[in-house]
């Protein structure tokens, strides 16, 4: 027993062991894996959001670039400056203060002569002043816009200067016009901005000199060393009053910017402070702004360790309390030893008293009553024997002697009798079975004397041979029924019967009484006596002509079978070849997903050996997962949708999977699976899949293109706008009623342009996954109000019938307000859009389970059921509807379905039929929104 308390010893020791090699080896595999993958998602998104704030801080800059040149170029201003009898000081000052109390980040606007010299100004102080030495002036008075960045001189304030030349009718420059703007709306762009948490970010000007910054004690540092040519520059312009500009030591990120020629984007290693950081600089657009971010490492690695330290801690975790559980159950188990150890030892000692209980319900149990039945039985036996023995001895003594000698004569008489007896009943039986075995014979037997004449022939002879006994007894053997056969033949056959007197095996073919034509086996053999000379010959035949015949043929069916395969055989590799040749991966299966074929497309593609995926199991060796890394269920794989459905099917709409390599990296694809089908049964796919990584990086480079094009869309627009609303009011002389119409369409097509920009840049920031949810306690009933009086003007003017249902036990839920209301817009205003004047519309909403059920149905023009599985398709409209409304964009529904799937988790749907109605419906999880951060909101 101390044998097997070593070995529990020793089950404990390996346990222990490999928990704790396991332990590390996949806390370090786990730390190693996530550590490099978060830390590289984490660069990225600082990147990406970088980018996106750069675009927004650009127009920001750019709108009031416009706004100086909107000035700049009023005809006012110049005959301000050109005639003073035309237009006063005091109505030149009304118009700059009304645009200034209109935007309070105008801090002042006014109007500097060709000298320099303050003429009107909306703040008093700058009137008489000059200004002729700002890099501003200077630069407009050439002819150019331009923006400084600048402590003022008699406010003190910092801010940024917007001029922009006031030139005559001949081209010469006759004034500079100024807008000076607070910081405050720049700041608050960058400051809130995803990219200002988590990382330090600062806004620098051409010198290197800190804009802005999340790290406020950096305002108005410079990065690093300021050359000394940039120095006198900023000495002339007295752009910071003479305040001493001290470098924060980032060298070579002022290098950077510097030599900055284009939109660039750099990462450094910066070595300021030995801390390993990752330094971004994007230009703000063709401005002399950048927008640096600056990452510690040092933050990234404790985000990582906040990550990969609980996963770690519960791997260990896990694995203690398994070992101990381990622990627990082995020492349980071989408990019942013991108890078997003591039966034993009473057994030996010839106890069998003793009974052994155990209740493990496992092969203890079985044994320990195997055990008692076992002490039960010795313990009989045991006093069985001792008592018969007894008995036996006594009796046996008295007789033996008497018995054994009468017996002994009696015996040995009857013995010989009997012996006599049997011998000739074996002879009498022996001969007449031999008889009856040779007449019943399947074979046919004849038997000749040494010359070979018949003397003997079997019943089964006449059968085969059609001749009876009679005409056979007495002839040479063979001579009725043989073909003649080669003479070499029968003197083989002669020399082996005879000479060698060995037994001759042919296969013969001989001709019945009716001439038909058989084949059989024939075998004959001599008989010899005691001196070795032949006394008859045996000759036994088979007759195998059906068997020949059946023989023949299979022979002609496993022909016909070969060729058949063979003719498979070649247009498998027919198909093989072609299926090599082809560039996207195949891959087929039988019904139980087993893969039977891959071609070489698929083994380059996956970096697998044919026989690492040959004979595999598809789920497997196609190791599938979607955009965020998580394992796709296995029956929404294609190929298992494929063989449960019967249909061809592909990967969802909308979504992305990936196929993962060997080596363990991924890549997206399009993955196509048809069943083969058999006598309407499935008993296989076939899937072709190709990598789509190209067509993924254009579509985001696409998405980023229009991120791009929508930011600078928004402030030509603006300025139309602008231009529109100021011909309208008059401003360059009076209108006549045709250029009133004429201006009023291009206002009307500018806010079509405007809202079409609105909803592209919606559409980027939910397929670049950049916008907010803000989730908060919202009241629908409030929200649905709101949007229903905003189109008050629609609803008369169509003469609606808007009717809103709420239901019972309503409560407000945790959302974001801004993304709801954007969805009740759209599914309102398509509903009053496409129903014709007079028509209903009624909105539900209702709770159902754990959701709030919206509907909202109109009696319209519906949609034509051809076209509705597009309906939620970016960019698509119905024919009906384009000849109903010519202004929609088809964007709507688009941006309502990623708000209720993307955010809510929520699902949207309709029913419609054309020229009765639609009725849209969507839920909303009760639970609500999750909150998730974003550079910006929708609008
Ligand atoms: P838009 O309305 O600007 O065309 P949407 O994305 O909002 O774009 O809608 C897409 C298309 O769906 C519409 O062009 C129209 O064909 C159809 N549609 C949406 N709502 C309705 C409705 N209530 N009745 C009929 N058709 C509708």
């Amino acid at each position: 027993l101390s044998v097997k308390f070593s070995i529990k010893k020793k089950i404990i020791l390996v346990i222990l062991l490999s928990s704790l090699t396991l332990c590390l080896v996949l806390s370090v595999a786990v730390s190693y894996y996530l550590g490099g993958k978060l830390t590289d998602q984490k660069i990225e998104q600082v990147l990406k959001i970088g980018i996106e704030q750069t675009h927004e801080t650009h127009a920001l800059f750019d709108k009031n670039r416009l706004f100086a040149k909107m000035l700049g170029t009023r005809t006012r201003v110049r005959e301000f400056i050109l005639d003073r009898k035309k237009v006063s000081e005091k109505e030149l000052l009304g118009i700059f203060s009304e645009y200034a109390k209109e935007n309070s980040d105008y801090l002042s606007i006014y109007l500097l002569d060709k000298n320099g010299i303050g003429l009107v100004s909306t703040d008093p102080r700058f009137i008489g002043q000059d200004y002729s030495f700002r890099d501003y002036f200077k630069k407009s008075i050439k002819g150019e816009p331009a923006v400084s960045s600048l402590v003022g001189k008699t406010s003190n304030e910092f801010g940024y200067y917007f001029s922009h030349p006031v030139k005559a009718d001949d081209g010469e420059v006759i004034g500079v016009l100024v807008v000076k703007t607070n910081s405050v709306e720049i700041n608050n762009s960058i400051l809130s901005s995803e990219i200002s948490k988590g990382v330090t970010s600062m806004m620098v000007d051409e010198f290197g000199v800190v804009l802005v910054s999340n790290k406020k004690e950096r305002f108005l540092n410079s990065l690093g060393k300021i050359s000394s040519e940039n120095n006198d520059i900023i000495k002339q312009t007295n752009r910071f009053l003479g305040k001493e500009i001290n470098s924060l030591g980032y060298d070579s990120v002022q290098r950077v910017v510097n030599n900055y020629r284009d939109i660039e984007t750099v990462k450094l290693y910066d070595d300021r402070d030995g801390d390993e950081e990752i330094i971004s600089v994007i230009r703000i657009g063709d401005l002399p702004f950048y927008l640096i971010s600056e990452i510690e490492l040092k933050h990234i690695n404790y985000f990582v360790l906040s990550i990969v330290f609980p996963i770690v801690l519960i791997i260990v975790f896990g694995m203690a309390i398994s070992g101990l559980l381990i622990y627990l159950l082995i020492n349980n188990f071989i408990r019942p030893l013991q108890k078997f150890k003591v039966l034993s030892e009473s057994i030996g000692k010839g106890d069998f008293s003793k009974k052994i209980n155990i209740n493990t319900r496992d092969e203890f149990s079985d044994l320990s009553s195997a055990f008692n039945k076992m002490t039960d039985n010795l313990s009989d036996l045991y006093r069985d024997m001792d008592k018969k023995v007894q008995e036996k001895t006594a009796g046996i003594k008295s007789k033996t002697k008497e018995v054994e000698d009468q017996n002994n004569t009696i015996l040995n008489i009857l013995k010989d009798v009997e012996n006599e007896k049997k011998k000739v009943e074996i002879i009498a039986s022996d001969l007449e079975k031999f008889k009856l075995a040779v007449d019943n014979a399947t074979d046919q037997v004849v038997i000749t004397d040494s010359e070979g004449i018949v003397i003997y022939g079997n019943e089964r002879m006449e059968k085969i041979t059609g001749y009876t006994r009679e005409e056979a007894l007495g002839k040479k053997a063979g001579v009725l029924w043989r073909l003649p056969m080669a003479d070499s033949y029968y003197k083989n056959l002669w020399e082996t019967i005879k000479v060698q007197k060995k037994t001759f095996l042919s296969q013969i073919q001989n001709k019945r009484k009716n001439g038909e034509i058989y084949t059989a086996d024939i075998s004959i053999s001599p008989i010899l006596n005691d001196k070795n000379d032949i006394l008859y010959f045996v000759a036994i035949e088979h007759d195998i002509t059906e068997r020949v015949e059946a023989e023949d043929q299979i022979r002609k069916v496993l022909n016909d079978m070969q060729e058949q395969a063979q003719n498979l055989i070649i247009a498998k590799s027919k198909n093989e070849a072609i299926l090599t040749g082809i560039g996207d991966g195949v891959v087929t299966t039988n019904q139980d997903g087993v893969i039977t074929f891959a071609n070489q497309s698929t083994l380059d593609m996956l970096g697998f050996k044919i026989d690492e995926v040959l004979d595999k199991s598809v789920i497997d060796v196609l190791k599938i997962s979607d955009e965020n890394g998580d394992a796709v269920p296995v029956n929404r794989r294609p190929m298992i949708r494929a063989i449960t459905t019967g249909e061809k099917a592909t990967v969802p709409l909308g979504t992305t999977y990936y196929y993962q390599r060997k080596d363990g990296s991924r890549f997206p694809v399009g993955i196509t699976v048809s069943p083969f089908l058999f006598n309407e049964k499935i008993i296989g796919t076939i899937e072709v899949f190709r990598d789509i990584t190209v067509e993924k990086d254009v579509d985001k480079a696409k998405t980023e293109f229009v991120s791009l094009a929508s930011h600078q869309l928004r402030t030509p627009l603006t300025s139309i706008g602008w231009y529109a609303e100021m011909l309208l009011s008059g401003d360059a002389g009076k209108l006549n009623a045709q250029q009133k119409e004429y201006l009023n369409e291009v206002d009307h097509g500018n806010r079509r342009m405007v809202k079409l920009v609105n909803s592209l840049l919606n559409i980027s920031r939910i397929e670049l996954g950049t916008f907010s949810v803000e989730p908060e306690l919202t009241d629908l009933k409030v929200i649905v109000g709101d949007v229903v009086d905003e189109l008050k003007t629609v609803i008369s003017e169509n003469k609606t019938n808007v009717e809103v249902v709420y239901g019972d036990g309503l409560e407000k839920i945790f959302i974001d307000p801004r993304l709801i209301r954007i969805v009740y817009q759209n599914l309102l205003t398509n509903a009053l859009k496409y129903t014709p004047i007079g028509g209903n519309v009624k909105l539900e909403i209702k709770t159902d389970g754990d959701n709030i059920l919206n509907s909202i149905s109109d009696n319209g023009c519906g949609i034509p059921s051809s076209q509705q599985s597009s309906i939620f398709q970016k960019l698509f409209r119905a024919d009906n509807a384009k000849f109903k409304d010519s202004e929609g964009t088809g964007l709507g529904l688009y941006i309502v379905k990623s708000i209720i799937e993307q955010s809510s988790g929520g699902k949207i749907w309709f029913e419609s039929v054309e020229n009765k109605g639609t009725t849209f419906f969507f839920t909303l999880p009760k639970k609500g929104m999750t909150p998730k951060k974003g550079s910006r909101p929708l609008n």
